[in-house]
């Protein structure tokens, strides 16, 4: 019996020498070790040993077992580490590598400036006037002749407005002050409201002027409203739109629509007033015209100018984004160049 054991160990080392995985070593603990394996059927026979046999064929038997159970541990740690290792270097992270570009939108800065001017005259209670109310396509109507331009005006010139091919009297618009009209036409006071929108001018393109561009305007109309309110408004506009409150000065100005008008400049930005390139040595920037809304265009759509009395704005939104941003060409808007509009 004892000679068995020890040709059972003898087999039993030679398969764990030969064992290469995990899996091989599972297999002969099976084989040897487990309570239907070979070790155990012989172990089974001790029954029949005489009480002295039993004691030292036992006591072989138990240190036969634990050997083999000591070697198997050793060689399961092992190819563990091993086949640990192997798994470990297959699915390293190489956290080197760099990552995936996954491109993201951006809101067109011309759009982002708008909404900011929105926000900032919503918050001081104007409306924002609907779609219908600011049409594009305009008569000439509605884009002079109700805005008091006179019918020898230059800016009437096909040099300066584009007027709608085989359609008499019909432009692309050239300012939003035309709304101003149809928002009248269509409100009794109070009104106060702004209306964003493209216009159109027959322009030679330069890094200062496009062929089309885009405006606010706004419109106040009420009892007792003055030129100090006008004041009021704009300052506040300034202050919150270039972060903190500015010098401004109201330029006495002209426009057809409005009596008084006036020139609105904002303490340039880049210099403090000091002169520079950008404000061309004068040290103020031109940011909106404006003025009292005039009593013939309140008569022309029924609004008596003795009872209600009114201030309108218009400004380019082009123009707003270039003095905050520190653009110097307004054809960088327009040219879709995403190295441009991925910096907004
Ligand atoms: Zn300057």
């Amino acid at each position: 019996m004892k000679a068995q054991l020890e040709n059972i160990y003898n087999l039993a080392t030679s398969d764990i020498e030969q064992a290469n995985t995990i899996a091989d070593i599972e297999e002969i603990r099976l084989k040897y070790l487990s309570r239907k394996g070979e070790f155990n059927s012989i172990k089974k026979g001790l029954k029949d040993l005489s009480d002295e046999e039993k004691r030292t064929v036992g006591a072989l038997a138990n240190q036969i077992t634990n050997d083999l159970e000591s070697l198997l541990k050793d060689k399961y740690d092992k190819f563990y580490q091993k086949e640990l290792n192997e798994k470990l270097q297959k699915d390293r992270i190489d956290i080197t590598l760099s990552g995936k570009y996954i491109p993201e939108g951006k809101v067109h800065p011309l759009t982002s400036t708008t909404n900011e001017i929105i926000s900032i005259f919503q918050g001081l209670g104007f409306s924002v006037v609907s779609p219908e109310l600011s049409p594009e396509v305009e008569t000439e109507y509605y884009n002079f002749d109700m805005l008091n331009v006179p019918k020898d005006h230059p800016a009437r010139d096909v040099q300066d407005t584009f007027y709608v091919k085989n359609m008499p009297n019909v432009v692309l618009r050239s300012q939003t002050s035309g709304d101003q009209i149809h928002i009248m036409e269509n409100q009794k006071p109070p009104i106060k409201v702004i209306a964003p929108g493209r216009v159109y001018r027959n322009e030679n393109i330069n890094a200062r002027k496009n062929n089309f561009f885009h405006q606010i305007e706004g419109l106040y109309v009420d009892k007792n409203i003055t030129f100090g309110d006008l004041k009021g408004v704009l300052n506040e506009f300034i202050r919150l739109y270039f972060g903190s409150a500015r010098p401004t000065r109201f330029r006495s100005s002209f426009f057809p629509f409005t009596e008084p008008s006036a020139e609105v400049d904002v303490q340039c930005i880049m210099c403090q007033g000091k002169g520079c390139r950008t404000c061309s040595g004068t040290g103020w920037l031109e940011v909106l015209g404006c003025g009292m809304v005039d009593v013939n265009v309140l008569k022309g759509v029924g609004i008596d100018p003795d009872v209600y009395t009114g201030f309108a704005f218009g400004m380019g939104v082009e123009r707003l984004a270039m003095l905050k941003y520190a653009i110097d060409d307004i054809r960088l808007f327009f040219n879709n160049d995403k190295r441009f509009l991925e910096q907004f």
